[in-house]
């Protein structure tokens, strides 16, 4: 049955292997529960949530399919998959949960799809020097409660944390919405180990700080699956806060609201959440606050040592009163943190016939508004396009994140128009200087910019690529490393 079903971007990879026989010898490293030619397992682990990948499912196709599942549950199993792969020269894509948004996890050349959701066990905690160390597959909410209960955060809380898995994290470079107090996730992760291609394991050390050469064991972070398995990672992590403070205020635009953030951050303050949205998402998202039309609302949540919040919320609100600012208390961010994490907006308007997709990018401050407008203009050009509304989700003192939303009910093919949006977007970002993703990355469907974003380095990280991988079976096709051939025509 599933034999079937037609694959839409799928590449045939020669000689075809006899997976037969490799699930016989996987099950000899793994067990005979750990591996699955089952359609269930199969349909699974094809697809995350990239809008394309969903917009086939719903017409009953599939973007790829594995040809095998494997659940691995430790370092020494994933070493004997990947040589097991090299042997038989058999793709191998790591899967964690599926949530990201961009097709890394689209198994393009099929294999084996390597479910890290097994090796999800907490392995040390050191509470002396504040660092976790976990496996991958660990979810991210069973992440911060597992910390919680023991009187720490992980001060990581992406929208996707209940559906999300750390080692997902790491591979993409995510962002958590806590990120102008505690970082991104690169800065948070102390060492990885990772499997390489040809089942040899690196180990990084947990050490703060080294002058030890390029960190080899930091390639992995951002590397989604194309150089190797991240098999456990090394985490800081901080004390649960003692306070925290919620404000909000509101202002006529976007541009007077940047300059109070750029100076609130620029002075040394670091507010756990910022953020800052425009007047469609401040009328969607607070529709209680009574803010006048076309006005915007921005957010903070302070958290942290009492002292410090305390005078971090009064620098805040000095400077949004001298950019204009009204304060609209703390309601706003208490109905911020009870929706943050529903999505199913989305899965509602996909049934209706639109295509929906977020877009996330980086812009330096002098550049902040302008990119926000040029976007704006050029995916509302784009025929189809009903809403493109956004807000800034990260700030940091060099600049910020804008993340777009988008809903379309196009008038015709809706990959074509799904093409035409991702063109307006990504051109209007890169003509102002922007970097095209900020958190979500690059998978198979950002591959088409990254020659823009990174120039020669892109060959760089090409040559690194086939260094640790010259048979080129992690994850084909991903991170704009390799040619797909089917998308787009
Ligand atoms: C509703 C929603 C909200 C989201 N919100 C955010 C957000 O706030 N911030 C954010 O940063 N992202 C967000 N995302 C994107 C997504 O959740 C992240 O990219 C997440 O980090 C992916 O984790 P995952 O475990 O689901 O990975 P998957 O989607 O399963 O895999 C992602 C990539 O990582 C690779 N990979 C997975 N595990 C490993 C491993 N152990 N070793 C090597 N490679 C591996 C895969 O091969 C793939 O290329 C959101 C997604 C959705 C659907």
């Amino acid at each position: 049955m599933i034999e079937r079903l037609s694959r839409t971007i799928q590449e045939e990879r020669l000689p075809a292997p006899d997976y037969e026989l490799i699930a016989k010898k996987l099950r000899h490293i793994v067990g005979d529960d750990g591996v699955s030619a089952s359609g269930a397992d199969r349909l699974a682990t094809c697809r995350d949530y990239w809008p394309m990948g969903t917009l086939w499912f719903l017409e009953g196709k599939a973007p790829a399919l594995p040809d095998l599942v494997v659940w691995p549950r430790s370092t020494s199993e994933v070493a004997a998959v990947l040589r097991l792969a090299g042997e038989h020269n058999i793709p191998v894509t790591p899967y964690g949960e599926g949530s990201g948004a961009l097709g890394g996890a689209v198994p393009l050349q099929g294999g084996i799809a390597l479910d890290m959701k097994r090796m999800d066990r907490v392995l040390e905690l050191d509470r002396d020097n504040l660092m976790v160390t976990v496996e991958p597959g660990l979810n991210g909410a069973r992440y911060e409660e597992y910390l919680n209960r023991h009187g720490f955060t992980g001060g990581h809380f992406p929208q996707s944390l209940r559906c999300s898995t750390v080692g997902g994290w790491v591979a993409c470079r995510a962002a958590g919405t806590f990120s102008t107090r505690y970082g991104k996730i690169e800065d948070m992760v102390v060492a990885l180990e990772a499997v390489l291609p040809d089942g040899k394991v690196i180990r990084g050390r947990k050490l703060p700080r080294t002058a030890t050469g390029p960190r080899v064991d930091h390639l992995f972070i951002g590397s989604e699956g194309t150089l190797g398995v991240i098999t456990a990672i090394t985490l800081r992590i901080w004390p649960y806060p003692e306070k925290r403070i919620y404000s909000s205020y509101i202002f006529e635009n976007i541009e007077r609201a940047l300059e109070a953030i750029r100076r609130l951050v620029q002075a040394g303050a670091r507010p756990a959440v910022v953020r800052l949205y425009d007047p469609a998402e401040t009328a969607h998202h607070f529709p209680d606050c009574e803010v006048p039309a076309g006005h915007v609302i921005l957010i903070y949540l302070f958290e942290g040592a009492a002292g410090i919040v305390a005078a971090e919320d009064e620098l805040a609100a000095r400077l949004a009163r001298e950019e204009g600012g009204v304060a609209a208390g703390p309601a706003p961010v208490e109905r911020w943190l009870e929706t943050r994490f529903n999505v199913s907006l989305a899965s509602k308007l996909f049934r209706q016939g639109a295509v929906v997709d977020t877009i996330e990018v980086t812009t330096s401050w002098s550049k902040a508004a302008e990119i926000y407008h040029a976007m704006q203009k050029a995916l509302l050009e784009v025929e189809g396009t009903v809403l493109a509304t956004g807000h800034y989700s990260h700030v940091y003192p060099e600049g910020a994140a804008l993340y777009l939303t988008l809903v379309g009910f196009p008038p015709g093919d809706k990959r074509e128009y799904y093409r035409r949006l991702w063109n307006a977007a990504m051109d209007s970002c890169l003509a102002l200087g922007g970097a095209i993703s900020h958190h979500h990355g690059v998978g198979l469907h950002r591959g088409l910019w990254m020659a823009q974003e990174h120039g020669q380095a892109l060959e760089a990280l090409r040559m690194i690529k086939d260094a640790f991988d010259p048979q080129g079976i992690m994850n084909p096709g991903k991170l704009g490393l390799g040619e797909v051939k089917k998308w787009p025509e």
